[in-house]
């Protein structure tokens, strides 16, 4: 339903009337599928190498021959149509993403008598896959007996724009599903860590007293650590999947100042909202996973599931490589880094605002020190991009990626915390004592469990040893 809304969406902005018209009520109502065609056997995170072609017909039409791979819900029996919003590279257009259009195929075309005829776009294969099984991932084939019919959507060449546009969405869609994902795994594992007995309290003596009966798993130091880092995780990106939500809001608001910054910032935080919880909530389900032992590896319950479904959110929509280049490669640098300055500005204001509470001010200062570290290593990386040594500045975007979202998360810990200290010493409680308790609990296991980590990050990407650039002199050490 996601893909079919966001294909219509496409239509709806950029397509004309008589595509919109044929097109957008089949899908709102549900009678007709949508999906995105972009990836090609030989073009995934690179789409500039798209080779799917479009020729033009007299009748201003185009022709479209070639193939799209892990399509998602590019055929399935509860639809009666697709329609299939395709890029592909008009004859004579300029190579690279400058020469991408964007076109919509449907699955059965309606010639202009009105009869319904298969448009030659066929499903060749289902590819079978370790998780999300509830829906078809195809292998499409377009134009094998040069008879499909692709409409342009909007201008030629502009196909990569108008695709991202849709994709910046579906990037925090994906972040939310991942979100949501772990959030399952984590109610699933609360469950049975509050009704599995095994084992006895640890006694002050170190000796177990096996006179008394087994207690709850729950009881466990190590179990409550998984416990807790599941919800530092979940409620944590949740938190800033919202924030997102908001900024988006805002960013199509009227006060012109407003809307820009955050447009801006819901840029910047894009990458992290969709790696975060597709990286760290798979880390947080594979905690739950192991709260049920043996039993979690089982298909009598669904943490299994669970872990294999998280596993695609961090590869499509970009994979989290690939969102890493673009946070340091193109969200930093952005407008002179008024972006990074923006959510710096924010952080300053919820770190001042934390130290004014005595028992929130220790934690102000650990998040002020972290900033710090963000700082120290844009100051070591800035020179390589500087000089234009790219290889050098994005070698670790990754690991760079891993030190900002943990800050960012850390940020949004510090803030739930201090909404609620302030709802707890307020005579508006919308929720119980214990919901905002375990708020402020919870942000001192993040900056106790999680933030620390951002050091082994710092040291990484500072090393003088640069063990991953190619060297075209050397043999591969593979
Ligand atoms: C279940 C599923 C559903 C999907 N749904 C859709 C869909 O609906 N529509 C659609 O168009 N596509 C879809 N995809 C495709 C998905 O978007 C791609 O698989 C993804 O973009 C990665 O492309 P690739 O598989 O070709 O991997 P590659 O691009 O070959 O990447 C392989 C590895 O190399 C790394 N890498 C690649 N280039 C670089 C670089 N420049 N710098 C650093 N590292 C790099 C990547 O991060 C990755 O780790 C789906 C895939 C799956 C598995």
């Amino acid at each position: 339903m996601g893909l079919t809304s966001g294909a219509a969406h496409l239509i709806a902005n950029f397509g004309n009337e008589a595509l919109k018209q044929r097109f957008i009520p089949h899908m709102l109502s549900g009678k007709w599928g949508g999906t995105m065609a972009l990836t090609e056997p030989q073009s995934g995170s690179s789409l500039s190498d798209i080779v799917t072609s479009a020729k033009e017909t007299d009748n201003g039409k185009y022709h479209i021959k070639g193939q799209k791979i892990f399509i998602s819900g590019g055929d399935h029996e509860a639809v009666e149509n697709f329609v299939h919003l395709t890029l592909a590279r008009i004859e004579g257009a300029p190579a690279g993403t400058k020469g991408i259009s964007l076109f919509a195929v449907p699955k059965f075309r309606y010639d202009d008598d009105g009869t319904s005829v298969y448009n030659d776009v066929c499903a060749v294969a289902d590819f079978q896959k370790m998780g999300q099984r509830g829906y078809s991932t195809v292998h499409l084939v377009y134009g094998e007996k040069d008879d499909c019919v692709g409409y342009l959507v909007g201008e030629p060449n502009q196909g990569l724009k108008y695709m991202f546009q849709m994709m910046n969405g579906a990037r925090i869609d994906v972040g939310m599903t991942a979100a949501s994902t772990a959030t399952a795994a984590y109610y699933a594992s609360l469950q049975y860590a509050k009704e599995r007995p095994q084992g006895r309290k640890i006694m002050n003596s170190g000796k177990k007293d096996v006179s008394e009966g087994q207690t709850l798993i729950i009881n466990h130091p190590d179990v409550r650590r998984m416990l807790m880092l599941q919800k530092a995780i979940v409620e944590g990106a949740l938190s800033l999947l919202l924030e997102c939500s908001k900024y988006s809001d805002i960013a199509h608001c009227d006060v012109a100042e407003a809307k820009s910054n955050h447009q801006l910032l819901l840029e910047f935080l894009t990458p992290i909202a969709k790696t975060y919880p597709s990286e760290m909530g798979r880390i947080a389900i594979n905690n739950g996973l192991q709260v049920l032992g043996g039993y979690g590896y089982c298909m009598d319950f669904p943490l299994q599931q669970y872990l294999r479904d998280i596993r695609i959110m961090a590869i499509y929509e970009g994979t989290t490589g690939i969102q890493s280049l673009d946070l340091l490669g193109r969200k930093m640098p952005m407008e002179n880094g008024k972006a990074l300055q923006l959510l710096t500005t924010q952080m300053t204001e919820t770190i001042k605002d934390a130290k004014s509470y005595e028992n929130l001010s220790a934690y102000a200062d650990i998040l002020a020190g972290k900033m710090g570290e963000i700082q120290k290593v844009l100051t070591y990386l800035m020179p390589y991009a500087a000089k234009g040594d790219f290889e050098n500045y994005l070698a670790d975007a990754t690991i760079f990626m891993e030190m900002a979202s943990n800050i960012v998360i850390g940020h949004q810990w510090l803030k739930m915390a201090l909404a609620a200290h302030k709802a707890l010493h307020s005579d508006e409680k919308v929720f119980e004592t214990s919901f905002y308790e375990s708020k402020i609990q919870t942000m001192k296991f993040y900056f106790k469990y999680e933030l620390p980590k951002t050091k082994a990050c710092l040291e990484t990407i500072m090393h003088h040893d640069k063990l991953t650039l190619v060297d075209e002199n050397k043999e591969l050490i593979f």
